[in-house]
């Protein structure tokens, strides 16, 4: 009889949430280091076959001019709309947000103001207790960052700042105007990896332990 009840390397691998960082521009380094620190393998993705099998997907900040460039430059657009689709769920912070809202992918009944709190304000931090996270409010940095100006009836409001949603979920997309990646708080990111989980325990069929096709 073995001793041994640790499930193989393979089996582990296997159960492990396998979470895009869309890698066009901006700081996606930051989120894959936070998404490996809570135990998920962060995949750089840059082409739409990066994208397929995918548990997750972190839209970063950044120029939402560029990333949108790039989303249509590299042909990104339908796979990330598939990954949506399939219940598959996205994170997107501060430039991610814009690229989610009504005039871009169209994934959040919402439209993000770009700069809206003053491009003369570069960046700033403030304390934000955000629902569905815990009593306890998170640091959040702010850059050159959207809010949400406008959301319908799905649109859940999760923090607002200056009176201006700044956190929002429809479904299992998440948008935050901050950077919960330049902080040591990975709440939004357990979060994503929670409704990944979800997502995967209710697909149907087993998963292989090859991602290749
Ligand atoms: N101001 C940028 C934009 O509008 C977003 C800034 C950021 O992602 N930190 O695209």
């Amino acid at each position: 009889m073995s001793v041994n009840t640790l499930p193989s390397p393979e089996l582990r691998e296997a159960a492990r949430l396998r979470i895009g960082v869309l890698a066009s521009q901006g700081d996606f380094a930051a989120h894959a280091a936070m998404l490996a620190s809570l135990g998920a393998t962060a995949v750089e993705v840059r082409t739409s076959e990066e994208l397929r099998d995918l548990d997750g997907l972190v839209i970063p900040g950044g120029e939402s001019t560029t990333i949108a460039k790039a989303i249509e430059r590299d042909g990104l657009e339908s796979a990330i709309r598939a990954h949506a689709a399939s219940g598959r769920p996205i994170l997107g912070t501060c430039a991610g947000m814009i690229i989610c809202d009504r005039e871009h992918l169209g994934l959040v009944d919402a439209v993000a103001r770009r700069n809206a709190f003053g491009r003369q304000i570069a960046s700033f931090e403030v304390e934000l207790e955000v629902s569905g996270l815990g009593p306890d409010p998170m640091r959040a940095v702010f850059i050159r960052a959207p809010w949400i100006a406008d959301y319908g009836d799905e649109v859940e409001v999760l923090a607002s700042h200056d009176g201006h949603p700044v956190v929002v979920r429809q479904d299992r997309t998440v948008l935050s105007a901050f950077h919960p990646e330049l902080t040591d708080d990975s709440r939004l990111h357990a979060l994503l990896m929670a409704l990944a989980t979800s997502q995967r325990t209710s697909d149907v069929g087993p998963r292989t332990t090859s991602h290749k096709s």
